[in-house]
């Protein structure tokens, strides 16, 4: 039965972290420590009663700027089929199209986007994966959030402990100092407390030039590491695939792009071995579908970035290997909790993303729009 869509809702949401965080962006003197982050929920109702919850999300800056391209465009969403994604998603791009068809644009389409599909799979009655098409009920995850060069070693080194003991798989540390021997230094701390067998990552954030990455490359391969992560600029394509071919240990990027145009480009020129998307940055679950298609044609491992509340549906339905990147950041703004168990991430069984807003993020809610 065809359904229409009566109301929609966004909100603007500050959420604050815990402790301040810093990446090699940082210790490079380009960003300042990470304090909050800003999330944009669309919420869309149905004639028939349903309801779909969504969102985007940025760091630093871009929050408000979300904010306002999502309340100009969300009228174009009245009165329409909710069932029609695709077609929803061009109307919404073309509403916007002067602004571009990637970055903060795409971005506030992407909330619209993951509410829709949300919609679809309660509709459904089946959680997102199986809406989908899913491979597996669990998908391997690793953590990120113990492991960034804000946190001196033995706190990494206590952080790692406490995730792999609550039933996490894999462990990521941040390295790209300005000093490479230190992050030597603590990748092999952190390797020899771990064992050989614990999968462990590393991330430089975009911070070394060709010949640092390929040089500390080498070094780091006695490591075994499952993957090196983003080591060049996120837009440097041609250097990444040099990388890639030079070294053993998987090469992993994609993280800051924001369209599928942008990860077809990385991945036609062997850019990586592990793709890493966001659905909110390329702008919803229709372009990350699109960019799991690519990936899977092109014999790639796929790890989403950030958002394990909405990227473990989407991993789940990738046919190849697949990680999900467990940050505790988002827990505090829904409802429910996620299980992870034996190094998986439990997809789970209620409908849709199976999310609720929290009433803590009502309190954090800045801004607030209906229609
Ligand atoms: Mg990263």
């Amino acid at each position: 039965m065809p359904d229409r869509i009566s109301g929609l809702s966004l909100s603007l949401v500050r959420l604050p972290l815990a402790t301040p965080v810093s990446d090699a962006k940082v210790l490079t003197g380009r960003q300042k420590p990470l304090t909050e982050v800003a999330i944009l929920f669309a919420r869309v109702h149905s004639e028939g009663g349903r309801e779909g919850l969504g969102f985007s999300y940025a760091k630093r800056a871009g929050g408000p700027g979300l904010f306002a391209h999502a309340k100009e465009i969300a009228p174009n969403l009245l009165g329409e089929d909710p069932s029609d994604i695709a077609r929803l998603w061009d109307k919404l791009a073309w509403a916007g199209a002067s602004v571009g068809r990637s970055g903060l644009a795409t971005q506030a389409i992407a909330a619209f986007d993951v509410a829709l599909w949300d919609l679809k799979a309660r509709r459904a009655d089946l959680p997102l994966a199986k809406l989908l098409g899913a491979h597996r009920d669990a998908v391997s995850c690793y953590n990120t959030s113990g492991g960034f060069l804000s946190a001196p070693l033995e706190e990494i080194l206590k952080n790692a402990d406490a995730a792999l003991e609550s039933g996490i798989g894999g462990i990521k540390i941040k390295v790209g100092q300005p000093d490479a021997k230190a992050d030597l230094e603590r990748v092999a701390v952190v390797r020899a407390h771990l064992g050989d067998e614990v999968p462990l990552m590393v991330d430089a954030n975009q911070q070394w030039d060709r010949p640092t990455a390929l040089r500390l490359g080498r070094k780091l391969e006695q490591f075994e590491l499952t993957w090196i992560e983003e080591p060049l600029d996120a837009y440097d394509a041609a250097g990444h695939a040099a990388l890639a071919a030079a070294l053993d240990t998987p090469i992993a990027t994609g993280e800051m792009l924001t369209s599928a145009a942008e990860h077809w480009n990385l991945i036609r020129q062997g850019a990586s071995d592990f793709v890493q998307p966001d659905a909110p940055r390329v702008g919803g679950i229709t372009p990350f579908l699109r960019i799991m298609a690519l990936a899977d044609h092109n014999g790639l491992s796929l790890a989403p970035h950030f958002a394990m509340e909405l990227h473990l549906h989407l991993a789940a339905a990738y046919p190849g290997t697949t990680w999900v990147e467990h940050f505790d950041w988002l827990e505090p703004l829904f409802e429910e909790r996620l299980e992870v168990r034996d190094g998986r991430m439990l997809v789970p069984g209620r409908p849709g993303l199976g999310l609720s807003l929290s009433e803590q993020a009502a309190a954090w809610t800045t801004e607030q729009v209906s229609f």
